[in-house]
């Protein structure tokens, strides 16, 4: 059984643990609370064929701004960047946060995703800062753990990069061998 660390990282409020509990729970609560310290959730999926756990960890309240530790990168496979697209200097909070998180995971897959798209008419997250991710050639959702909106593809598409990268893909010869 393959099994993969994926770190949530994101400002205080931009619904890592929302989109975590959407995910592995398909549940949604407008009840903020306030994650201290690390919480790890699991779930398991199929993608294309290959079974794989994933390890969600969710790295809130690390520091009111921007910290993340890099003990508890340690290890991950990928990770989200998530951002409030109602308040867009989580976006840039994130944007700032990718660098450091890449300084201590090196060159893993990562996805943006951009939270809260049932509030669109509330967007202060501009179709221009998303063509800069664009630009930098990085991936990026819109989503909505209020709703489920893209939530479930945003965690298999990380997986399916996560497992190309580190296994060559499901058809690879050395899943072959294995088989
Ligand atoms: P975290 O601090 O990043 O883990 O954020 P939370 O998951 O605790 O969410 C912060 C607040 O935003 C909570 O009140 C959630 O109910 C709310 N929230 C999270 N995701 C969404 C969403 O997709 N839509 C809306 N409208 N609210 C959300």
């Amino acid at each position: 059984m393959i099994q993969k660390k994926i770190c949530m990282v994101g400002t205080f409020g931009v619904g890592k643990t929302s989109l975590v509990a959407r995910f592995v729970r398909s549940i949604f609560s407008d009840k903020y609370h306030t994650t201290i310290g690390v919480k790890i959730d699991k779930k398991q999926l199929v993608v294309e064929g290959q079974e794989v756990t994933l390890m969600l960890w969710d790295l809130a309240g690390e520091d009111a701004v921007t910290q993340v530790r890099p003990v508890h990168l340690r290890g991950a496979a990928g990770y989200i960047l998530v951002a409030d697209g109602t308040r867009s200097a989580t976006l840039d909070a994130a944007i700032d946060l990718q660098e450091r998180v890449a300084a201590a995971l090196g060159d893993v897959p990562f996805i943006f995703v951009i939270n809260k798209a049932d509030l669109r008419e509330e967007w202060q997250v501009t179709d221009a800062s998303l063509e800069s991710l664009s630009q930098r050639d990085w991936s990026y959702l819109l989503a909505s753990a209020k709703t489920g909106e893209k939530v479930e593809q945003l965690f298999l598409d990380l997986a399916g990069r996560i497992l190309k990268q580190t296994h060559g893909g499901p058809a690879s010869a050395l899943d072959a061998a294995n088989a």
